[in-house]
């Protein structure tokens, strides 16, 4: 399954911050990085990975973009040097380690090789034969897909044990989670090996097998189905329910309002990226709301109308919270409480990844805070409400609407997470 969708994470208010690596040794001791692909994502990561210390050679298959590359990546270094968080001394050495280069064949033998080239299976799949003939075998080949299964694109890799996933966050040089995804073939050595060094560049790497959506882009669904769902059926407006889950949930913005960030378009993609390849689970279906949305060219701020209407200046025009509704429904039944519904929801995906020992409990949480800002990890925030509850709300839920989607995990209940 390929598509071009991934979300990226809500605003915060430094985005020039930088990672600093702890050990800048253990990355230039892994030697040379290769970085396949120079857009907003390669480009990023090729910055990362030379300020943590490595000589990078940044590919692009058009002509003059991994110079392009590496001329954004001087000025974002610049920027760090005029804002004083970075030595000019510094900002020089990681630049004159970023290389270009024009093809795979030109690259060195490296350490390790990260592509980011668009969301195709077919793309990927050759590029990564190509790196598996190219570099020498100990080589690890990583790839930043968002959403592609990594067996896949390991298919004409003849040792398919260094293959995996590295999900590096948007933009790279500020965002600490990097999710290491493993295929079914790929060699527990290597993981430990790239977890290792992702936390000497500075990252916050979390662990978790190729399942749809990996951890962030899956436990995070529901927190947009159920306020589409509750807005569809006419029980809340958006802005009342962006209120209950901002003010009273501790979000850093509302679901609907951070579709419309995100963009409509590439939220929906990815949702349906996740039903597809879970075969139309109803956990994950997309909503008529949400595509009729992307029908109508509401793609959100970008085209100046989404679930709200923006003004010329970016603020939302129809925005105020009917608060004495969202008093009456947070807390009330669980069928039309904005919030607890959306948690119940979040902590059953969480609890289910889990279950299925897809990812531990801690990398589920610590991946809900960093990449989409959670104020607490889900499973946390299940231990809080407790587990029980969790399990009658979704009962309940599963009674007022059928069909599958509000089912609670069974590791709700057999005692596994306590
Ligand atoms: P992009 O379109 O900005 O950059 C892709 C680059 O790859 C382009 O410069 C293109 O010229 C180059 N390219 C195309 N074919 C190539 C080839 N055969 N060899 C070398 N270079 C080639 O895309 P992006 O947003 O940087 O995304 C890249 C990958 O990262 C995708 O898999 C995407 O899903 C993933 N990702 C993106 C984000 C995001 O927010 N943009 C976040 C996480 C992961």
């Amino acid at each position: 399954m390929d598509t071009d969708a991934t979300e990226p994470a809500q605003p915060r208010p430094d985005e020039d911050r930088t990672s600093e690596p702890d050990t800048a040794d253990v990355g230039s001791a892994f030697g040379p990085v290769g970085v396949v692909g120079a857009g907003a994502m390669g480009a990023g990561i090729a910055q990362v990975a030379a300020t943590a210390g490595h000589a990078v050679s940044l590919v692009d298959a058009a002509p003059g973009a991994a110079a392009a590359a590496v001329e954004r990546i001087g000025a974002a270094l610049s920027r760090l040097v005029d804002k004083g968080r970075l030595p000019a001394d510094d900002a020089a050495a990681v630049l004159a380690r970023v290389t270009p280069a024009e093809s795979l064949d030109e690259l060195p033998n490296c350490g390790l090789v990260i592509e980011a080239v668009p969301e195709d299976l077919d793309l990927k799949r050759r590029i990564f034969a190509e790196l598996a003939d190219s570099q020498p075998s100990t080589t690890v080949l990583a790839t930043n897909t968002s959403s592609i299964d990594i067996d896949d694109i390991a298919t004409d890799v003849a040792d398919p044990e260094r293959v995996l996933g590295l999900h590096f966050f948007n933009p790279p040089p500020v965002m600490e989670l990097v999710e290491v995804v493993h295929g079914k073939r790929t060699a527990p050595a290597f993981v430990e090996h790239v977890t290792a060094l992702m936390a000497s560049w500075g990252k916050t790497p979390v662990r978790c097998s190729s399942t749809p959506g990996f951890i962030v882009n899956r436990v995070a669904r529901p927190f947009y189905g159920e306020a589409q769902r509750i807005v569809e059926s006419g029980v809340a407006d958006a802005a009342t329910v962006d209120w209950a889950l901002r003010e009273k949930g501790g979000f850093p913005m509302g679901p609907l309002e951070l579709t419309d960030f995100i963009g409509q378009d590439v939220n929906l993609a990815v949702g349906t990226s996740v039903w597809e390849q879970t075969d139309r689970d109803e956990r994950y279906a997309p909503t008529n709301f949400q595509r009729d949305l992307v029908a109508a060219g509401r793609l959100g701020r970008k085209s100046g109308a989404g679930v709200y209407t923006y003004a010329a200046d970016g603020s939302a025009q129809d925005a105020e919270p009917d608060l004495e509704l969202a008093g009456r429904l947070v807390g009330g039944p669980i069928a039309t409480d904005p919030l607890a519904r959306t948690l119940a929801m979040l902590v059953n995906e969480a609890v289910d990844l889990v279950a299925r020992d897809e990812a531990s409990a801690d990398d589920v949480d610590t991946a809900m805070r960093l990449g989409v800002r959670y104020p607490k990890g889900p499973i946390e925030w299940g231990r809080e409400i407790g587990f029980d509850l969790v399990a009658r709300q979704l009962a309940e839920l599963d009674e007022a609407f059928p069909g599958g989607r509000y089912r609670p995990s069974p590791a709700l209940t057999d005692g596994s997470l306590t």
